[in-house]
């Protein structure tokens, strides 16, 4: 399958690993980051020639970012760690655990990482419907012109504009190193609850639809900051800001959740494909989105078929 691979490297600092695919790059001939291998063994690409495996980076970590309440995740971290953390379970509902353990079987969970889940860039990726309700961030080493010319060489961008296109991250040829999440805003007296929802055709399936909300809403129960993020139905992972839009400012209720989720399908543009048609897509963006807004009510502790 890699006939043509002439080198694999193994460094043990991100420092080393630019240095090498740099030394690679202008060597010449098309290379490779490799994390868990998941997505780049199965695309078989057989014109590489040469792969810098990043499993020895000391990129593996779940950490807090100061007392502020924000975490940073570095890009090595598995799927099965995300799923089993203790800590990120007590965070914003456990949102990314539950995202992270609909990902394919455990085996692939074990090897596949959250590094390679967004860089990977496919719009149906799990991890990215969360992440954007979280407001996350991504932290690129090296690649770009402009890189160099940032501080350390790493530049920040948000995770809405990390992906520009199938299988097209905003890496230009840069190390993802880490993911920052910010402390969500949540005012005092008020309320926050985070939701995740994925249709695939069976567990293990590549989503059809997912889909995560996340609601604030203030101690008179009117929602302050909403984040509705979809999978599977464009050319990126999105945001529906203006069903984001119709919640904010109004008491926060099913029928608010209702009409929210029937504006997000409209901000869709799905294909269709062998797993589903496109107005199939469009009708379970909606089907998801409501479903996961009915769960942020009812982790609220109201009843999602009741009004406030
Ligand atoms: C059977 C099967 C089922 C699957 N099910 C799901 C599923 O349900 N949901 C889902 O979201 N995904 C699924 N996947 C896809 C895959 O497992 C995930 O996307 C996984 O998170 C990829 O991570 P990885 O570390 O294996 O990436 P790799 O295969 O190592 O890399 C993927 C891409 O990202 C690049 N890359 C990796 N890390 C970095 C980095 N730190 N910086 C820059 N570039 C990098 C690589 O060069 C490559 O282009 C499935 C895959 C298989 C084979």
């Amino acid at each position: 399958m890699f006939d043509r691979l002439r080198a694999f490297h193994r460094p043990a600092t991100v420092a080393a690993a630019l240095r090498l695919a740099t030394a690679e790059r202008r060597a010449g001939g098309r290379g490779a980051f490799v994390a868990g291998g998941t997505d780049l063994v199965v695309q078989g690409d057989g014109s590489l020639r040469w792969v810098v495996d990043l499993s020895l980076l000391p990129l593996r970590y779940v950490r807090r970012r100061g007392a502020g309440g924000g975490w940073t995740i570095g890009s090595t971290t598995t799927m099965a760690d995300l799923e089993r953390s203790a800590a990120l379970r007590r965070f914003a509902d456990g949102v990314l655990c539950d995202a992270a353990a609909t990902a394919g079987s455990p085996q692939i969970r074990n090897r596949g990482t959250i590094g390679g889940n967004l860089a990977n860039a496919s719009p149906a990726c799990d991890l990215a419907p969360p992440l954007l309700a979280l407001d996350a961030s991504a932290v690129i080493a090296g690649g770009a012109a402009g890189a160099r010319k940032a501080a350390g060489g790493r530049r920040t961008v948000a995770l809405e504009r990390f992906f520009r296109g199938p299988g097209r991250p905003a890496l230009n040829g840069g190390l993802l190193v880490e993911i920052v999440i910010p402390a969500p805003p949540v005012p005092r007296g008020g309320r926050a609850a985070w939701a995740f929802q994925k249709l695939g055709r069976l567990q293990s399936d590549i989503a059809v639809v997912n889909a995560a909300a996340g609601v604030i809403v203030g101690s008179d129960c009117r929602c302050r900051w909403a984040r509705i993020a979809i999978g599977a139905a464009g050319p990126t992972p999105l945001r529906a800001r203006r069903a984001e839009a119709l919640l904010v400012g109004r008491p926060f209720d099913r029928d608010a959740a209702q009409a929210a989720a029937a504006r997000a399908a409209g901000e869709t543009r799905p294909v269709s494909d062998v797993r589903a048609t496109a107005d199939y897509r469009r009708e379970m963006s909606r089907v998801l989105v409501g479903r996961a807004l009915d769960e942020c009510l009812e982790r609220m502790g109201r009843d999602p078929w009741a009004s406030w």
